[in-house]
């Protein structure tokens, strides 16, 4: 069974194809510069790199131009389009209505075209690619796998921001959470590696990236996760402030003169790490300014860590005690220094790093030492395996 796996952003789309008989990717690439001039796909099978550079003015085009790729002569890896026997697809968000994947069909469309208001920067470019992989395989089962699915199981006590309740009614603001299809491939992958029933385990996944969500997963069930309404929630992040006070935004306001979304838009995009360095987004070239003595890129790193050691405290508590930490995502599985960093001062709770072991890069490997209490775990993250298997699980 040939599944391929779609995860459409407003001006990119990213794409896995995937055999699912041994669960090995075929061939995967990205199309990026969607409806703006640059067009350009690069598709790759192996170690080989095809790139295709041509106008494309929609994510129809891109997904022409993918599907080209995909049976072309001589970078292709199928001979025909009727190989593929479904299609999954990455939304962001799926409300309370969505506490699993879906078939699509006119009625979860509808239905995700209504839950646009809740995620108005990812959820439509999401309807987009299925419409258009929709329009190009028509009689190809499609599934969809919500990044909020996952945290549907937090007790109401975790998700429910203290305000008025008919907010909560009337416009379903409330804590949802996301990076739910990595939290929960990465716990889960955890157990088995360490021989362990998953419903006998409470583990704290740290997926940090460009975005970052840490989140409490009891018996293989979310019950807490630091993003919320929206991704902004949370730690500090590449360019996401994380938490703030909420009066800040109207201080903003009535000082610079900028309006709300100009203010959301630095939240967003100027924030988190980037902003307190003032050097980059890039973990790796905040290290490296802080190796050469950069005052505020020492301070970027150090709040970024601060932030997620106190995020494992309170998860500690939510659990009421703690088995294994996992670490994952670019900066998670790529970063020695932060990984210690986050755990540095935790020692008297049973979280003991192993220097050398942490200075894994990229794989699956355990990094506490012998004596430590808590198990200490990198685990490379695989979203796109994740939404295959739920995809084939419901169209097979
Ligand atoms: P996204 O949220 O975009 O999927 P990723 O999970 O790919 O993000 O993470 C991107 C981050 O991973 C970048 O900030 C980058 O600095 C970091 N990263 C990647 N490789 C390394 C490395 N070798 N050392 C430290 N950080 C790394």
């Amino acid at each position: 069974m040939k599944i391929l796996v779609i995860n459409c952003g407003s001006s990119s789309l990213k794409y896995q194809l995937f055999e699912m008989d041994n669960e090995k990717v075929l061939a995967k690439g990205i199309v990026e510069r969607i409806g703006i001039n640059g067009s350009v796909l690069t598709h790759k099978v192996g170690s080989e790199k095809f790139i295709k550079e041509t106008p494309m003015n929609n994510h129809t085009d891109a997904i022409k131009y993918v599907i080209e790729a995909l049976v072309d002569k001589e970078h292709g890896v199928i001979s025909h389009l009727s190989e593929i026997n479904a299609v999954g697809h990455r939304v962001v968000h799926g409300g309370e209505r969505y506490s699993k994947s879906a078939i699509v069909n006119d009625e979860v469309l509808s239905d995700l075209e209504d839950l646009s208001k809740l995620a108005p920067l990812h959820n439509p470019a999401n309807i987009i690619g299925i419409k258009a992989c929709r329009e190009l395989m028509p009689n190809v089962p499609m599934v969809i796998v919500f990044d909020t699915s996952f945290h549907q199981t937090m007790p109401k006590n975790a998700y429910m921001y203290a305000i008025p309740y008919e907010i909560y009614e009337k416009y379903g603001v409330r804590k949802y959470g996301f990076h739910g299809t990595s939290h929960d491939y990465v716990a889960h992958k955890a157990a088995e590696f360490l021989g362990k029933n998953i419903e006998d385990l409470k583990i704290i996944t740290c997926h940090l990236g460009n975005g970052s969500s840490l989140c409490a997963v009891d018996g293989g069930k979310s019950i807490d996760t630091s993003m919320g309404f929206t991704p902004l929630e949370g730690i500090a992040m590449g360019t996401r402030s994380g938490d703030i006070d909420p009066a800040v935004i109207p201080f903003l306001v009535k000082e610079t003169g900028k309006d709300i979304d100009e203010i959301l838009n630095i939240l967003n995009k100027q924030s988190g790490v980037l902003g307190l360095s003032g050097v980059s987004s890039d973990f790796r070239d905040i290290e490296a300014a802080k190796d050469e003595g950069n005052e505020r890129a020492k301070l970027a790193l150090e709040v970024f860590c601060y932030r997620v050691k106190k995020y494992i405290g309170a998860y500690i508590a939510a659990l009421g005690g703690i088995d294994v930490i996992v670490f994952t995502a670019g900066v998670g599985e790529n970063g020695p220094y932060t990984r210690k960093e986050c755990c540095r001062g935790l020692e008297f709770l049973g979280i003991k790093l192993d220097d050398e072991l942490n200075k894994v890069r990229g794989e699956l490997k355990e990094i506490s030492t012998e004596d430590s209490k808590v198990k200490v775990l990198v685990v490379p993250t695989d979203e796109e395996l994740m939404i295959a298997r739920d995809t084939k699980a419901l169209t097979s």
